[in-house]
């Protein structure tokens, strides 16, 4: 524990805009890790939410109780409407050197709290706006600021005082001296306390946990979450604390994912706890009847599958470890055992052809019995990946990168066999009728996934 710093007041703050459905666990994480390792005096702020409150409360209302939704899908359908208007709009505000809506009342927040510093958490490129006008305005006011996460950029960077790549750092800037290693405290448990966890827009608090720092596959070629982090496993004991310390029945395991054997381990210690729980995972064949059934047993509800495709090429060419074969057998067993599966697809992945998207739709109705929810998206080429380090593997013969105000460049391709990211959108807007079929649950529900685990009974 670094002494000494109890004078000075850190401000956590978690920005708009993303969806409203639960505490934030990054700035909760280094609330917790600050509390344990110095005596600052920490607060955390969780602005998205403060943005939501004021700006959509009739759906706040509608979302805490489930007896209302009746007609969950049109609502929603219109809350997505709304919501995203609104965050375009204050975002162009932003890009044109103004301020985004509701700016002078959640700066107010920050400065009632009267910190010497505040620190900015950016998970979603879609905060960076936000986290733009605040951090020029702040700095002009003379108040110290810092920026850390996985969407920070270049532009952000230069507006704060500093930008920070982990807890360690921000622990050496927050006391002034440089944090060691050895003396440090991992073990602690994360403090849910400083949000009002009854506030969010979804029926019951459902609490974010992580069991581990990143995936243990790294081996997804679109994919870039893991960064250069080391994958390690937190305490079984530390995350049952958390689970018991935080009084809620709903949690959300949000790691990348985790190997069977620790997915058993974390089973076994949730189980005498009695909370639903959920987790996004590889559908590997490890994960067979008889571990999907105790898994299920110790409160696993649903599952989010990282099924991306039902072409055996097309997983082959993402590095994804699986195959259709294997992937049948995991929803299967899944359903079997009474869990909900969430299947997210990939439709454009570079070099896949109409005829293979055309073979994921039919995967998807052969084992339409074993899902209750599609989750679709279309490939987008990201820096960091393998595809953007090696294109020509990938087919890909020519990168664009366009500036942009606030957020990094946009990158756009082209391919040389395969389908366009143009004619992969439309295929998928075409088949849009055929996968909702398939929806056991409102689609919209995708939106919000927190509501789907609220809703699953027993
Ligand atoms: S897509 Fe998921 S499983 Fe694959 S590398 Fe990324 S985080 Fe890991």
């Amino acid at each position: 524990m670094v002494k000494g710093t109890d004078t000075k007041r850190i401000l956590l703050a978690y920005l708009p805009f993303c969806t409203p459905a639960s505490p934030p666990y990054s700035v909760t994480y280094l609330y917790s890790f600050l509390k344990a390792n110095c005596d600052a005096q920490v607060r955390v702020l969780d602005l998205n939410l403060e943005f939501h409150k004021l700006k959509f409360p009739e759906y706040l209302e509608y979302y805490q109780d489930m007896t209302k939704w009746d007609d969950y899908d049109k609502k929603t359908t219109e809350y997505k409407e709304l919501t995203k208007k609104t965050y375009s709009e204050s975002n162009k505000k932003v890009v044109e050197g103004g301020k985004p809506e509701l700016f002078e009342e959640l700066l107010g927040m920050i400065l009632d709290r009267k910190p010497d510093i505040v620190a900015f958490s950016i998970v979603y490129s879609s905060q960076a706006f936000y986290a733009y006008a605040l951090l020029k305005e702040l700095k002009s006011r003379g108040v110290k600021t810092v920026v850390g996460g996985p969407a920070v950029n270049e532009k952000l960077t230069k507006l704060a005082s500093a930008s920070l790549k982990n807890e360690i750092e921000l622990l050496s800037y927050v006391t002034g001296k440089e944090a060691e290693h050895d003396r440090l405290k991992f073990d602690f448990p994360i403090d849910f306390t400083q949000h009002d966890l009854k506030g969010y827009f979804t029926p019951h608090p459902v609490i974010p946990i992580k069991t581990s720092t990143t995936c243990p596959y790294k081996g997804c070629a679109f994919c870039s979450h893991y960064g250069r982090m080391p994958y390690f496993e937190y305490h079984i004991e530390t995350i049952k604390k958390n689970v018991m310390m935080s009084g809620q029945k709903h949690f959300f395991i949000i790691d990348d994912g985790m190997p069977p054997t620790r997915l058993l381990k974390i089973a076994e210690a949730l189980a005498p706890l009695g909370v639903r729980w959920t987790c996004q995972l590889r559908p590997t064949k490890e994960l067979d009847p008889a571990l999907m059934k105790k898994l299920r047993e110790s409160g696993l509800a649903m599952v989010l599958w990282g099924v991306e495709s039902g072409s055996d090429r097309v997983l082959k060419m993402m590095n994804k470890g699986t195959n259709v074969k294997d992937i049948e057998k995991v929803l299967s067993a899944s359903h079997a055992a009474g869990i909900k599966n969430i299947t997210f697809i990939m439709f454009g992945f570079p070099t896949e052809t109409r005829e293979e998207a055309a073979e994921t739709i039919e995967f998807l109705k052969k084992n339409s019995a074993n899902i209750d929810l599609v989750s679709s998206s279309v490939f987008g080429l990201q820096k960091g990946t393998a595809i953007y380090n090696k294109p020509d593997q990938y087919g890909i013969i020519h990168i664009t990168e366009t500036q942009r105000t606030v957020l990094e460049p946009s990158i756009s391709y082209e391919v040389e066999a395969g389908m366009t990211q143009k004619q992969a959108d439309t295929f998928r807007d075409g088949h849009k009728k055929t996968l909702e079929k398939i929806n056991r649950y409102p689609k919209t529900m995708n939106f919000f996934r927190e509501h789907m685990l609220c809703s699953i009974d027993g």
